[in-house]
């Protein structure tokens, strides 16, 4: 036997426990390599199942590809980091050393006594060693359910605390020490929490939300005004889509009933969170703030903004030293007329409707798996918070790296997300012809997610010189690309 090759499957897993290493697999793979060289051995393959964890059972291909492998007398040896990256079930493990032990196929394992499947002492080991991994496991799992329970109840209905907003509060008994029994509808105030949310979703500011609320009379549950944090608090929460959170993380299901669907739920905590301004939102008062540009430098997207000019209110390319030519100059009152006809224009064409649906159904794609992937992503911070405050010192390095990464990629795709969201302007009653009528008293928010269905940016040439008037020529509106 010791002049036969020892022909060795290594065997990886990245799971998404808790204690997990995603990052580790690369350094597993190469801890393996080295243990084989090692042991005089040669890799007849590597087999890597990816992102699922063996104590949920779930479906590993390449673990079952490797145990055909060994049931076919391909290998000598596997070679893994622990035993536990294996087998978790107790069943797996039982099944899986049967099958080892009647092919005669040990196993070299990195962290870890090795186990020789040619002997019954062997054979053993394994199982003990097997039923160790199922125990750590499990008390693992313990540990996790309590931290749940501990999340659920500190996420309950706390007594005292202002009542929320939407809500009207079921007290038993009186006075200071009465108890919440639970939080009803309430119709009215509901409506209006969903509303609001409408408003965010097809991209109005909050700045204005909170101007109509305060404008209408609406008070906050303990009768005040409301503010652009306490709008943003509320409409963040979890609390309105039935959901119970803990430390403004969603924990689960709530005992109360939900105002808006948990779908919008995730879509307005991407878009609060994402801090990405819409177009042109920080100077508000002139709605083609945003979409400006002087044709010599569009290039190098630096936007024209709003100045005074000859006593005229212009839009007016930055100076030189903030990335402009300073040199390009246009009535404020004229392209504003223009853009006015053109956006006209554009919602009275009957093909826009159909041209905005189909974008539509495509970006509502895009928007699903963006908030799939913020999901996943926000999942994978917890999971990566715990590795940092539990795990191996010597993963502290790759999950701070890991971290940084997760994040960034999350705010990449909640800009992204929020890019895509103004097609919700369309769901209002009003046709779109209906709203081109009235374009002049649309709210400039209005204006500019209408503008932003159909115009990419307002590129404007030079000016021609001795021309006393306004030439319109110079205005290039730039479609939106059509994807
Ligand atoms: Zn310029």
């Amino acid at each position: 036997m010791e002049t036969a090759a020892i022909r060795v499957g290594v065997y990886a897993r990245i799971s998404d426990d808790p204690e997990n290493d995603e990052l580790g697999v690369q350094r597993q793979l190469k801890h393996l390599r080295e243990l084989v060289t090692a042991r005089g051995g040669a890799i007849a393959r590597e087999y890597v199942d990816n992102d699922v964890s063996a104590f949920k059972g779930r479906h590993r291909p390449q673990y079952e590809a490797l145990m055909q492998a060994v049931t076919a007398g391909e290998l000598t040896h596997i070679a893994t980091w622990q035993t536990s990256r294996l087998w978790r079930r107790r069943s797996e493990r039982g099944a899986g050393i049967e099958r080892l032990a009647t092919a005669r196929v040990s196993v070299l394992v990195a962290r870890g006594p090795d186990l020789d499947m040619t002997t019954a002492y062997g054979r053993g080991m394994a199982g003990l060693v097997g039923e160790f991994d199922t125990m750590e496991s499990e008390v693992k799992s313990e540990r996790i359910q309590a931290k749940v329970v501990e999340l659920a109840d500190a996420g309950r209905i706390a007594n005292g605390g202002p009542r929320p907003f939407g809500f009207r509060r079921i007290y038993f008994g009186e006075g200071p020490r009465r108890k919440i029994v639970r939080d009803e509808l309430d119709e009215v105030e509901a409506e209006i929490v969903r509303q609001c949310a409408a408003k965010v979703l097809r991209g109005e500011s909050l700045r204005s939300i909170v101007g109509d609320l305060n404008g209408r009379g609406v008070k906050t549950s303990t009768g005040g005004l409301w503010t652009m944090q306490g709008l943003k608090f509320m409409l963040r929460s979890g609390r309105i889509a039935g959901l119970r959170e803990h430390r403004r993380k969603v924990v689960g299901p709530a005992v109360w009933p939900a105002i808006v669907t948990v779908d919008e739920h995730e879509q307005l905590r991407a878009l609060l969170d994402s801090n990405v301004r819409p177009v042109g939102s920080r100077v508000r008062c002139h709605y083609l703030t945003g979409f400006m540009f002087c044709s010599d430098c569009v290039a190098r997207n630096v936007r024209m903004r709003v100045g005074t000019h000859h006593d005229k209110l212009k839009y007016i390319c930055p100076p030189k030293a903030e990335g402009g030519c300073n040199g390009r100059v246009i009535g404020v009152a004229d392209v504003e007329g223009l853009v006015k006809k053109y956006m006209v224009g554009r919602l009275n064409d009957p093909r826009s409707l159909r041209m905005l649906a189909e974008r539509e159904a495509t970006e509502d794609v895009e928007t699903r798996s963006l908030l799939d992937a913020i999901e996943v992503d926000e999942r994978r911070l917890v999971t990566l918070q715990a590795t940092l405050t539990d795990g191996d010192e010597d993963e502290a390095p790759e999950a701070v790296a890991a971290v940084r990464r997760v994040r960034a990629r999350l705010k990449g795709n909640r800009a992204s997300l929020s890019r895509l969201r103004p097609i919700s302007a369309l769901d209002d009653d009003e046709s779109l012809p209906e709203l081109g009528a009235r374009w002049d008293d649309l709210h400039i928010d209005r204006k500019q997610s209408l503008m932003r269905l159909f115009v990419q940016q307002v590129v404007i040439g030079p000016g021609r010189r001795g021309l006393g008037r306004f030439d319109p020529d110079r205005v290039d509106i730039v479609p939106v690309r059509r994807r």
